[in-house]
């Protein structure tokens, strides 16, 4: 295979490295110039397939400026990859910025199908695929994180969040004060390794089976939100609490209607939700 003057965006494994492709191997020993988000990560995937072209750190912090050195290699007739350290380049990680100014440079850009951890969790959550929206990581702190699911709140759309075992369950806890416990959750940890597991339970049930065991809690982690349905298993906890209460002093269906007003949710979901706990 003769390669055609490009960027080459090339996914590698995202932990079973048989998952490498062909066209990934070929493309990575013929291109002059390997773009690696780290080097010496990367070196290693590299040495175990026999490949040996020189490599070039491209991160965060020096994307912008390595563009112009990259565009020159182009200029010069020589074809560059960029890999990032597991998965697909530019998904949650480096590379918008090279991409974009090596389009606009006047070169083609030519992408490698490959790894992707959003992607490979999705097919396996049993959640609707026809329609997702992959979110990145949630905010580390609470405010922010929370205001991000609030805008998510109604999402018709099956959601996709990479996560970190430090915050997963953190990250769950605001699930279920935005979305309620009964949101229904999927967790795909350790795709393509040894200890891979794909769990799906309403978000306050999970929480309950991640603390039963804390390797559960281990290693890397994709969190999939079912979308909102229009019924009681998606409102708020706080609205169901509030519903609960009023019910102790009103009928449901006034109950409902207030609980409705104060969360700003829809009042026939509240109803429906109360008549079913028997409030
Ligand atoms: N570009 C990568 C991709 O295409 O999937 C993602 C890079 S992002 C910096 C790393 C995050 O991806 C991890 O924190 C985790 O959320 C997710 N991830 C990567 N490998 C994974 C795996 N084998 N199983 C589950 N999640 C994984």
């Amino acid at each position: 295979m003769s390669l055609d003057l490009a960027l080459y965006v090339v996914p590698t494994p995202i932990g079973n490295l048989a998952d490498i492709t062909q066209r990934a191997l070929q493309v990575l020993e013929q291109v002059s110039l390997i773009c690696c988000e780290d080097t010496r990560h990367s070196g290693k995937l590299f040495s175990h397939f026999g490949i040996s072209t020189k490599t070039l750190s491209v991160h965060d912090h020096n994307e912008r400026q390595r563009a112009g050195t990259i565009i020159g290699k182009l200029q010069a007739g020589e074809s560059v990859a960029l890999v990032s350290d597991a998965g697909t380049p530019l998904i949650s990680d480096p590379g918008y910025h090279l991409v974009s100014q090596v389009r606009a440079a006047g070169f083609n850009v030519v992408p490698l199908p490959g790894p992707c951890a959003a992607t490979t969790a999705l097919c396996a959550s049993g959640l609707p695929s026809d329609r997702f929206t992959f979110e990145g990581f949630l905010p580390a702190k609470a405010k922010a994180r929370t205001d991000v699911l609030q805008a998510l709140l109604q999402e018709p759309r099956t959601m996709i969040f990479y996560e970190s075992p430090r915050r997963v369950l953190d990250s769950l806890a605001s699930i279920v004060e935005v979305m309620g416990p009964e949101r229904e959750v999927v967790l795909a940890r350790e795709i393509t390794k040894s200890f891979e597991t794909i769990k799906g339970l309403p978000v306050g049930e999970l929480i309950d089976w991640l603390n039963e065991d804390e390797n559960r809690t281990r290693g890397e982690m994709v969190l999939m939100i079912a979308p909102f349905r229009d019924d009681g298993d998606s409102l708020p906890a706080e609205a169901l609490r509030t519903t609960e209460l009023l019910c102790q002093e009103l009928p449901l269906k006034k109950a409902a209607a207030l609980a409705a007003q104060i969360h700003g949710v829809k009042k026939n979901a509240l109803y429906k939700y109360g008549l079913d706990q028997g409030w």
